[in-house]
Parts: C-alpha cells; sequence; structure tokens
C-alpha cells in the first residue's frame, strides 16, 4: 500500500487539471483497503475511489482521500462449452483486458475497445461505445460495503444499469467500493456493427470472414477492434496530449410532443426512438449548431471534430472547463429548449 499526503492530481486523471488531493491512496488487497476505511473513519475524511480518472472533472483539490485500486488480477471463473466467465480486478486496465480477451478469441468487449479507464469504473459508468454496453457482458460485480467492510457479490440484474448509469452512482455511490467484476464472454459472438462508420469500413476491408471456427472468430474480433480503435483515434484528442473526459455531456432525452415540434423546425436533426418512446437526440450535433465546434475560450476549448468532448489546452482550471460547459449548456437551452447535462463527475462545483 502507499499513501501519498498532498499528492499532485495533475498527472492523475485526463483532464490534466492542476490540483492535489489530501491523500491519495494505493492500495494492493481487499484486507488493504479495509484497513484504509477503518483509519479514515477516524479523521472523517471524505473518500472516493477512484480508476485512471478518466471522467472526472476536479475544480478544486480534493479535501479527501481518492482511494486507488491496484488490484489487477483476472481469473476465469467458468469455461463453458462457448461461454467464458472472467473475473478482473478493479485496477486491471480495461483496454488491456479487451485486448487480451480479442486474442483468446472471446466475443464481447471488442466494441468497448479503446475506452480509457479500469474495470473498477466499467459498471458504475455502464461504458458504452459503437452499440454495446457494459451491461450486456457484466454478470456480477464484488464489492466492499463501506458501512461494515463486508464483502457481497451483485448480481447485474439488481445493478439497474441505464445509459452512462448504475447504482453505484445514485444509492450505491456512498455504499460500495468495487473490487472485481465477473464478465461472461462468448466463443461465438454475435457482431454488434450497426453503429456508426463500422459496418462500412469494415466493408472497405472485405467484410468479416464467414464461419464461427475459432480461427475465424479469432480474426473478425481483431478486425473489430482495429476498426474501432481507427474511428476513435480519428475523432477522439489522445488525453496524454490535450486533456480531457471524452463525451463531457451525455445525449439527452426528449418526450415525443417536444421530438415532434423539433423535427419540424430542424428536420435533418438526428435521433433515436427509445423502447418508451421518448427520442434520444445527438447532444454532439446541437452543440454544433450552436456554432461551438472548434472554439476556444482562452485555454479550454470544444474538439473540433467532436464537439461533445471538452479540451484543457494547457493550463485551463476546473473552472474554466465549468465556465465553458455552462455557456454551451445555456446556448443549448435557449436555441432548443433542451437540458444538456454531464457525463463527466464533477467535484468540488
Ligand atoms: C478520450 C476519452 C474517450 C472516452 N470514451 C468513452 C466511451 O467511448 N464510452 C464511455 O462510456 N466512456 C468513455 N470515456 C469516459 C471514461 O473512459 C469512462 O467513464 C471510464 O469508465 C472511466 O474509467 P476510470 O477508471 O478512468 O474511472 P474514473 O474516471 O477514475 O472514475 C469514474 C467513476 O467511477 C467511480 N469509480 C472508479 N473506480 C471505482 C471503484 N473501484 N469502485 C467504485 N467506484 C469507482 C469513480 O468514483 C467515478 O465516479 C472516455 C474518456 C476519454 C478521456
Amino acid at each position: 500500500m502507499k499513501i501519498q499526503p498532498f499528492s499532485p492530481v495533475k498527472d492523475r486523471h485526463s483532464f490534466h487539471i492542476d490540483v492535489q488531493a489530501r491523500y491519495w491512496v494505493d492500495y494492493d488487497s481487499v484486507e488493504e483497503l479495509c484497513s484504509v476505511l477503518r483509519d479514515a473513519a477516524g479523521f472523517g475524511l471524505p473518500i472516493l475511489p477512484v480508476g485512471g480518472g478518466n471522467n472526472l472533472l476536479f475544480v478544486n483539490d480534493y479535501p479527501g482521500i481518492l482511494l486507488h485500486s491496484c488490484l489487477k488480477e483476472k481469473t476465469v471463473l467458468e469455461d463453458k462449452g462457448d461461454e467464458v466467465l472472467l473475473k478482473a480486478g478493479a485496477g486491471h486496465n480495461w483496454d488491456e483486458l479487451a485486448a487480451w480477451c480479442v486474442a483468446q478469441g472471446w466475443g464481447g468487449m471488442q466494441n468497448l475497445s479503446g475506452i480509457p479507464g479500469e474495470v473498477g469504473a466499467t459498471p458504475v459508468q455502464n461504458i458504452g461505445a459503437y452499440g454495446v454496453e457494459a451491461k450486456d457482458i457484466i454478470e456480477a460485480v464484488e464489492v466492499l460495503d463501506r458501512t461494515d467492510l463486508s464483502q457481497r457479490t451483485i448480481a447485474a440484474a439488481d445493478c439497474e444499469f441505464g445509459y452512462r448509469r448504475s447504482r453505484f452512482k445514485t444509492d450505491w455511490k456512498e455504499r460500495y467500493i468495487v473490487t472485481y467484476v465477473h464478465y461472461r464472454l462468448s466463443r461465438k459472438p454475435v457482431f454488434q456493427l450497426n453503429y456508426g462508420a463500422v459496418s462500412a469500413r469494415l466493408e472497405a476491408q472485405g467484410g468479416l470472414k464467414a464461419g464461427n471456427d475459432p480461427q475465424s472468430v479469432k480474426d473478425n474480433l481483431q478486425m473489430v477492434r482495429r476498426t474501432i480503435m481507427a474511428i476513435r483515434d480519428e475523432k477522439l484528442p489522445d488525453s496524454a496530449k490535450v486533456g480531457n473526459a471524452g463525451s463531457f455531456f451525455m445525449n439527452p432525452e426528449v418526450d415525443r410532443q417536444h421530438f415532434r415540434q423539433l423535427k419540424s423546425a430542424c428536420p435533418d436533426m438526428p435521433a433515436w426512438e427509445l423502447p418508451d418512446g421518448r427520442y434520444k437526440l445527438s447532444a454532439a450535433w446541437l452543440i454544433d449548431q450552436c456554432g461551438w465546434k472548434g472554439r476556444r475560450l482562452d485555454e479550454a476549448g470544444v474538439w473540433p471534430t467532436q464537439p461533445l468532448v471538452l479540451v484543457n489546452y494547457g493550463q485551463a482550471s476546473g473552472e474554466d472547463i465549468l465556465e465553458l460547459a455552462r455557456s454551451i449548456i445555456d446556448d443549448v437551452k435557449r436555441r432548443f429548449d433542451v437540458a444538456l447535462r454531464p457525463e463527466v463527475i464533477i467535484l468540488g462545483e
């Protein structure tokens, strides 16, 4: 275990805001996690479990303990016929896990390739990309209960997964720390390719191989992973070079009546009908229409190829990013009467 007081956080999160935490703690086992929580209770400091910091915006120094898991092991719990149940530690790098599963010929994570972060955040955020969400492969989540330091395994069905949402972000936020996640993967995957430019790109490369033999499945998984990584690289800034947290806003949802009004005023507005009859709108499109794409307010800006992504050009403070976000929210509200909500977790606002 490593405990660092007054620890700089700039290089531990993808927005690279220059802040510090009262304590940064790296723990190597569940026992160490329990001992930190026991000690922390005595000091009354706030606690936040963090992974790679890819979805966080620090507006101020963090006055408590940022708790980082170094549980990185992975174990096959079951290997039956076409299905594999894999358990991975919260501190395992997500994309390295996805790459490893693809190399084994196990389908399920390929569309989620290239999402930065660690395993522990995948159920919290219900990460998603290219038509797939973590909920599609999560079987269960192992947690430590902060109230009594007991360990539990929670079935996916109890996590109330939704669009970038789970109970770990709402009523369980102060209660559970994710220690391990169980993923169900398949040797006969059903490929989800009808999203964005994925299928067109694959066709241009000759398409996926026919057949479900292990080598064809491995080749197909690799091809989908490579294609998705290439599309992501073209659209998104590399956070090692330009600070950002991916999509800053969620795609907003509106009711049918509101959608009809919007569509008659803007016939080319992209939208997806949801199973409950509401409509999901493209936040990127709305922001673009308000003229924000590529704009810069001093050190904070809107990424030129993806207006959902707000960036720190180097010296932005959390407040600068927040100011920019507020201006965008106000403009979208004024022009479309649609409320944008941040996907990024804002700390210390
Ligand atoms: C360039 C870029 C592209 C991105 N693209 C996507 C994308 O396509 N799809 C997508 O869904 N996201 C995307 N994101 C957002 C981000 O990658 C995900 O939200 C990811 O899951 C964050 O993982 P992390 O380990 O960095 O979590 P952090 O940012 O450190 O934490 C995120 C949340 O999870 C909680 N948390 C972390 N670990 C634990 C734990 N062990 N127990 C309990 N709570 C925990 C934190 O408290 C926080 O609330 C992108 C981000 C960037 C920078």
